[in-house]
């Protein structure tokens, strides 16, 4: 598949990771626009939040739990934004769904 987090969990890719879990990656943005940015993501391919299932809820919720982990682990979770962009006027530009994890302010 042409997407280029697939190729990053797929390790066709290369990406400075933080994270690699049976369900969940987590690597630096590319283009950080904090201190600290970290993207986390679900290895399944899954285009928007908007498109999410049902059965996706334990997923979303691992991915969640995991930027709070690297947050603690990182020493930055006194204060930090976790941010999902959907849609292009919401902001995404990768149609694989990402959470922004960005501290160290
Ligand atoms: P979006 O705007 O879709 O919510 O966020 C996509 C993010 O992915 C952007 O912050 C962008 O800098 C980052 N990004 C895009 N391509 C790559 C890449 O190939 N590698 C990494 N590490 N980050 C990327
Ligand atoms: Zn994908």
């Amino acid at each position: 598949m042409n997407c280029i987090f697939c190729q990053i969990a797929n390790k066709e890719q290369p990406a400075d990771f933080v994270y690699e879990g049976d369900n969940v990656i987590a690597f630096k943005d590319i283009k950080p626009s904090a201190p600290v940015h970290i993207l986390v993501v679900p290895k399944k391919h899954i285009d928007s939040v908007k498109n999410l299932e049902e059965g996706d809820r334990d997923l979303v919720s691992e991915v969640i739990f995991t930027a709070k982990k690297i947050a603690k682990e990182q020493k930055f979770d006194e204060g930090y934004k976790l941010v999902f962009n959907v849609g292009r006027k919401g902001g995404q530009i990768i149609d694989h769904v990402h959470l922004h994890l960005l501290g160290g302010f």
